[in-house]
């Protein structure tokens, strides 16, 4: 189904981001205690950052957890508005929610990815802010389902907010990988450029799950050309009730912004072509990455057939099924615009590395 347009009111006229890039929203994962709260809004207004974050009511994995201290936690927010004069911002996932934040003047909100993937839920908060005019970031699904956040995108645009924006903060995934959540960069560039004008955070702390990844995400958001981060930050994050290993502290983090990530927003008039340049350049380096993991996952099958064409006494070279497979590959390649002669050498060179890799299986060089 084709998407429909959004109707969107440009983010740098919300009356809360200021260029240059990057847009920073940045506070505790939740607010835990009052002073808490205080000295990381008074640390963060230190270094500059005007729009401050902490989850109010947090959705815990399991039970048991600390789930958010609620509707009190509100009132300490309203003292970060009136002492640091910060904007303040907290996560929604139901109606009552969307009542009370509207009720204690919270500047903007935010669906967590857990509650994007629920349209009734998103339908239930999107009928309760219809009529105010506070901005919404809708954070990815935790699924990979681009539509599924279109989805959402849609219900709180038809019910009237305009000051609409997403943030991502990578998916959900049984394998082991680096970070907490799979990037996915391909869904996200492929949202950008559906909707060019959609304001676009991208969430480095539970994207990375971890401080070593927060530098590495964050300039890989820069580079593909996000306007906005948002980022945990924690007076004394070891301390912290819920994602101790992903917040920052004011001080780590303005040393990120000041002297870590770089900027690329060359004030020239090449400046057209640069943003086109690097954005592409950054594409490339998004499915190389991809074609490296996809060549590790494919040699991994490659080594468990070997393994079991060993226990099972059968020979590795099986010349019928390498040709019926480059046979396919050589239509489907046609398809995607591929020259015959250079879909038959990429995949020759795979077909010869696996068969080296079950080789050594069999002769007993190497085995999982
Ligand atoms: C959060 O922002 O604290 C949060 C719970 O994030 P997510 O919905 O991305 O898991
Ligand atoms: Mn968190």
């Amino acid at each position: 189904m084709a998407n429909k347009k959004l109707d969107i009111v440009p983010m740098y006229e919300w009356g809360m981001f200021t260029l240059p890039r990057p847009s920073v929203v940045a506070g505790p994962c939740s607010a835990e205690i009052e002073e808490q709260v205080m000295e990381t809004a008074k640390g963060l207004k230190e270094l500059g950052i005007n729009v401050f974050r902490a989850g109010i009511w947090k959705p815990r994995t399991h039970p048991g957890c600390f789930e958010g201290i609620g509707v009190p936690g509100l009132k300490w927010l309203q003292r970060v508005q009136k002492e640091y004069g910060l904007k303040v911002s907290t996560e929604v996932a139901n109606e009552k929610h969307v009542y009370e934040c509207l009720k204690h003047g919270v500047d903007m909100v935010w669906l967590g990815a857990r509650t994007t993937a629920n349209p009734f839920l998103v339908q239930e908060i999107a009928d309760a802010l219809s009529g105010s005019d506070i901005p919404v970031l809708v954070k990815n699904p935790v699924s990979p389902d681009l539509d599924l956040w279109i989805g959402a995108l849609e219900r709180l645009n038809r019910a009237g907010i305009k000051k609409l924006g997403v943030i991502h903060r990578g998916f959900s995934t049984f394998d082991k990988i680096k970070y907490r959540n799979d990037p996915h960069w391909e869904i996200a560039i492929e949202l950008r450029s559906r909707y060019p004008e959609l304001p676009f955070f991208v969430d480095p702390s539970h994207m990375g799950g971890h401080v070593d990844y927060i530098k590495e995400i964050s300039q890989r958001s820069l580079d593909l050309g996000f306007e906005g981060l948002m980022i945990e930050s924690h007076c004394n994050p070891s301390t912290a009730l819920s994602d101790a290993k992903q917040q920052l502290t004011p001080s780590q983090l303005k040393d990120l912004l000041y002297n870590q990530i770089v900027v690329r927003d060359a004030d020239s008039e090449a400046k057209e072509w640069r943003d086109n340049i690097d954005q592409l350049r950054a594409k490339i380096d998004v499915i190389d990455e991809n074609l490296l993991y996809t060549l590790g996952t494919r040699m991994q099958i490659s080594r468990k057939i070997g393994e079991y064409k060993k226990n099972n006494n059968i020979a590795i070279l099986q010349t019928s099924r390498w040709d019926a497979i480059l046979d396919k590959v050589v239509e489907r390649g046609k398809e995607h615009g591929l020259p015959e002669e250079f879909v038959m050498d990429v995949f020759n060179a795979i077909h010869e590395a696996s068969v080296d890799v079950q080789n050594e299986i069999i002769s007993g060089n190497r085995s999982e």
